[in-house]
C-alpha cells in the first residue's frame, strides 16, 4: 500500500510533544510490513544542521496563496525504510518558532496542506491514502474534496485523519482562509467548512475525510460528549462509525532502560538494581537531598491546564508534607512557570524544576524517580505514563483517555494493577492517590516491586496499532469496490 503522512512534527528531526513521536514512530513500523510509506512535515529551522545536511533537493514549485506565488520546495531524506520529505519555504518555516500564537497560522498550514497535494503528481508518487494529523494538516481532507477529487491523479485518494488532540483545532477568520485558499461562499455552511463563525481546520477535516481516528479507544468515547468534545462532538457523534480508537504506542528502542544511553545506569527486569543509582545520580544533578527512601515523584510534559496541574497548585503544600521529593521537566503556562519557581525555593532540596526541552533529562527523570504524577484533565492517549512505566515508575493518573486505557488502579483484593488512579477531577482525590501510592512504596515492597515489574513487563510497542490502522486503511479499499 501506499501511504503518505502529513504532520506538522516528527522524530527525530522537530518534536514539541506527542505528535512527533506517533509520526515518527508510527510510519516507520508500518513501512517494515513492506508498505510504501512516506512522511511530509515543513522544513522547519529547529531540524537540527546534521539532517539538513543528508537532506536532498527533489523539486520545487510555486503554490498560489489567493494573489501570491510562494516558492515550495521539496527536500527529502530516506531513514528507517521511510522517505521524508521536508516542505521547505523560509518565510513560513524558517522562523525561531514552530507554532506562532495565531497571526498567520491559517497561511502557514494553508499553504503547507496545500503543497503536500500540489507535490503528489511532480513528485511522482499516487497515495492510496493520505493520513493527515492535527489540524495543521486538516484541510488536506478537504481540499482534495473539494478542489482536487475531479482530476483523475486524485479521485481515488482516500485520506484518514487522526485527532491527537482535540482541543487545538485552527481556528480562523473565514475570509483569511478563503483569501489563501480560495474556497467559495457556499462552502462556508455549518455542514461543511463554517464552524460557529469562523473557519476550522480541524472541523474541515472532520468534514471532509473518509475516516476519523483519535489516538486511544477512551478519548474516542469521550470526545462525542459535551464535556470533551470542544464544540465539536455533534459532528463526531454524527460521524461516530467512522470513528476509531487506535491507542499509541511508544518506540520501544528508545524508551528501554536496558540499553538507553542517556541514564546513567542501565537496567532491566532481570537486573533492576542500577534504578536505585539513577535515583541517587538524578537527586545529585538536581540538587536534591541524596536519600534513597524519598519517595520521589517525577512530572515530564507541557506545563498547561490539560496536564492537570492546577490540582497540583491546589495542594502542593499538602503533597509536600507527606515524604516525598517532587520534580518537574516542562515548558508553557507562565502560571506553572511561577507555581514551580516558587515551590523550589520554598522547598529547597525536595523540589526540583526545569523548564526547557531536555531529552536527556526526561530520560534520566523517567528512570530515577519512583512515581510519575499525571493527573490530566484530559487525556487523549498521553506516552509519558507508558514510557515511565517501562522504566519501573509507578504511574499515578487520573483515569481519563489513555491514561485510563493504559493504566489500572492497584486492587488490594484481587491484586491486579500497575499503577495508582482517580477519577474525579478533584485536588484532594489526587492527594489521596499520592497517599496512597506513598503508604505502598514505604509499607509494602512486595507489592511495589510487583507493580514495577508489571509496568516494565508490558507491552507498549506499535505492532499491535499498527496492524489496526492498516486494516483502517484496507477497508477503505473494501468500500471503494
Ligand atoms: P502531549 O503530546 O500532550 O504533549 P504526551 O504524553 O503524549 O503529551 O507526549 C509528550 C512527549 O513529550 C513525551 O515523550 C515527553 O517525554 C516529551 N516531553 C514533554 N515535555 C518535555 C520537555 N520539557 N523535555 C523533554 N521531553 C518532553
Amino acid at each position: 500500500m501506499k501511504i503518505l503522512f502529513a504532520a506538522s512534527e516528527s522524530v527525530p528531526f522537530v518534536k514539541t510533544g506527542g505528535l512527533a513521536d506517533v509520526v515518527g514512530a508510527l510510519a516507520p513500523v508500518l513501512a517494515k510490513e513492506g508498505h510504501d510509506v512516506r512522511v511530509i512535515i515543513p522544513q522547519f529551522s529547529a531540524i537540527p544542521q546534521e539532517y539538513l545536511q543528508q537532506m536532498t533537493h527533489v523539486c520545487d514549485f510555486e503554490v498560489q496563496l489567493g494573489w501570491r506565488r510562494q516558492y515550495c520546495g521539496i527536500e527529502m531524506i530516506k531513514k528507517d525504510g521511510v522517505t521524508w520529505y521536508f516542505m521547505d519555504n523560509k518565510y513560513y518555516f524558517g522562523r525561531p518558532y514552530i507554532y506562532g500564537m495565531g497571526g498567520d497560522e491559517y497561511e502557514r498550514f494553508g499553504f503547507f496542506c496545500r503543497g503536500a497535494l500540489n507535490m503528489l503528481p511532480l513528485i511522482g508518487f499516487q497515495p492510496d491514502v493520505i493520513h493527515a494529523h492535527d489540524w495543521q494538516s486538516g484541510m488536506i481532507p478537504a481540499l482534495l474534496k473539494i478542489q482536487y477529487a475531479h482530476l483523475p491523479f486524485y479521485a481515488n485518494i482516500k485520506t484518514v485523519f487522526t485527532i491527537h488532540n482535540l482541543q487545538y483545532q485552527g481556528i480562523f477568520g473565514i475570509r483569511e482562509v478563503q483569501d489563501i485558499l480560495g474556497l467559495g461562499d457556499s462552502l462556508w455552511t455549518d455542514d461543511k467548512l463554517e464552524c460557529f463563525g469562523c473557519a476550522n481546520f480541524m472541523k474541515a477535516a472532520l468534514v471532509y475525510t473518509d475516516l476519523i481516528t483519535t489516538v486511544s479507544p477512551s478519548y474516542a468515547e469521550e470526545i462525542q460528549t459535551a464535556y470533551y468534545g470542544e464544540r465539536l462532538d455533534g459532528l463526531l457523534r454524527a460521524r461516530n462509525k467512522e470513528l476509531f480508537g487506535v491507542l499509541n504506542g511508544i518506540d520501544m528502542n528508545e524508551y528501554d532502560p536496558a540499553t538507553d544511553k542517556r541514564i546513567p545506569v542501565n537496567y532491566s527486569l532481570d537486573k533492576p538494581e542500577g534504578k536505585a543509582e539513577c535515583k541517587k545520580k538524578l537527586q545529585e544533578e538536581l540538587g536534591l537531598e541524596v536519600n534513597p527512601d524519598k519517595l520521589m515523584i517525577g512530572m515530564v510534559g507541557r506545563l498547561s491546564n490539560q496536564k492537570g496541574l492546577d490540582l497540583v497548585d491546589y495542594v502542593i503544600s499538602d503533597i509536600m508534607r507527606l515524604d516525598v521529593q517532587l520534580v518537574v521537566l516542562g515548558m508553557g503556562e507562565g502560571r506553572y512557570f511561577n507555581l514551580f519557581s516558587w515551590a523550589e525555593t520554598e522547598y529547597k532540596g525536595r523540589v526540583a524544576a526545569r523548564f526547557t526541552m531536555d531529552h536527556t533529562l526526561a530520560h534520566k527523570i523517567y528512570a530515577g524517580t519512583d512515581v510519575f504524577l499525571m493527573p490530566s484533565q484530559f487525556e487523549p492517549c498521553g506516552l509519558s505514563q507508558m514510557i515511565a512505566m517501562r522504566y519501573g515508575t509507578i504511574p499515578i493518573v487520573r483515569e481519563t483517555g489513555g491514561l485510563r486505557d493504559t493504566v489500572l488502579s492497584y486492587n488490594e483484593f484481587n491484586g491486579e494493577g500497575n499503577g495508582f488512579t482517580f477519577f474525579n477531577y478533584n485536588a484532594h482525590d489526587m492527594l489521596h492517590t499520592i497517599e496512597r501510592a506513598s503508604e505502598y512504596y514505604r509499607n509494602h515492597a512486595d507489592i511495589w516491586k510487583t507493580l514495577q515489574k508489571r509496568g516494565m513487563s508490558g507491552d507498549y510497542s506499535w505492532n499491535h496499532s499498527a496492524r489496526e490502522y492498516l486494516k483502517l486503511y484496507e477497508s477503505l479499499f473494501q468500500s471503494k469496490k
